[in-house]
């Protein structure tokens, strides 16, 4: 398979992911169903062809407009599509098209739409949140396959010990986010660091392991600090840094390791 195919295909995938997640950050924070009715404009309420709601292409065709009503669609649609199909696309480089780039890319999907929930209204819904963390926490059970040097099915053992790894690895990071909560909240009077920030610490450890982990923090406080000082009194949402931080040590692995390792030497 070619390495141009392999990224079209993650890309169109991407962007189908990408469309139904516009459905979970529109109404998951509403509490409406994700399911029923079928996708209407919000000004207007006339129900969507399906031609109207292709990924990236329709918002480009309608020139952001409502086909009934002319009322302009939000770029966060397209962005959201265009943002998940990438995502896709720049996992499927580091696996390549298998259940783990599926599974991992949808872990970065559901990250995504945390992040746009968290930026629009300062919460984040437990049901994406968790369903991140138990994706996370069980990726081997989805990785089942062939031991290329024997030519026979991974044993057991070899899920299981990834399966030990990611829990011990949530545990802590959660743990630790939990214990710089209170650290911060004793200091600042403040809440700092939300129950969403510490299920998403897990997530980040199962997801990436140590040291990975550590420098995709670093990366998203990195990030947060310059929003952060021009908020002042403003309540700066944590989630999308932390997400950013997670792609780019998940992306840039194997250069944060070596760089690492060299601090060692
Ligand atoms: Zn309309």
């Amino acid at each position: 398979m070619s390495l141009a195919f392999t990224l079209l295909f993650a890309l169109f995938v991407g962007l189908a992911i990408g469309s139904f997640l516009n459905v979970l950050i529109v109404r998951i924070p509403k509490g409406e169903n994700i399911a029923f009715p079928p996708s209407h404009c919000p000004a207007c309420g006339n129900a969507l062809k399906w031609w109207h709601n292709i990924p990236l292409l329709s918002w480009i065709a309608l020139r952001g407009r409502c086909a009934y009503c002319q009322s302009p669609i939000s770029t966060l649609y397209p962005a959201v599509e265009l943002l998940t199909g990438l995502l896709f696309a720049t996992v499927a480089l580091k696996t390549g098209l298998n259940a783990d780039w599926f599974v991992t890319s949808l872990i970065f999907a559901l990250l995504l739409a945390l992040s746009v929930i968290d930026f629009e209204y300062y919460a984040v819904p437990d049901s994406l949140n968790l369903t991140a963390l138990a994706l996370a926490l069980l990726t081997p059970l989805f990785l089942f396959g062939w031991d290329m040097a024997t030519g026979s099915p991974h044993p057991f053992d070899h899920y299981q010990s990834m399966l030990v790894t990611r829990f011990e690895d949530a545990a802590v990071m959660a743990a630790s986010f939990f214990a710089l909560g209170l650290l911060v909240k004793l200091a600042i009077k403040k809440d700092a660091l939300g129950e969403a920030d510490i299920i998403i610490a897990g997530t980040m450890g199962a997801m990436l392991g140590f040291p990975l982990v550590l420098v995709a923090i670093y990366i998203a406080a990195l990030l947060a600090i310059v929003p952060a000082l021009f908020a002042r009194n403003h309540m700066v949402p944590f989630v999308p840094f932390l997400a950013m931080g997670t792609w780019v040590a998940y992306i840039f692995d194997e250069p944060i390791l070596h760089w690492w390792s060299s601090l060692y030497a």
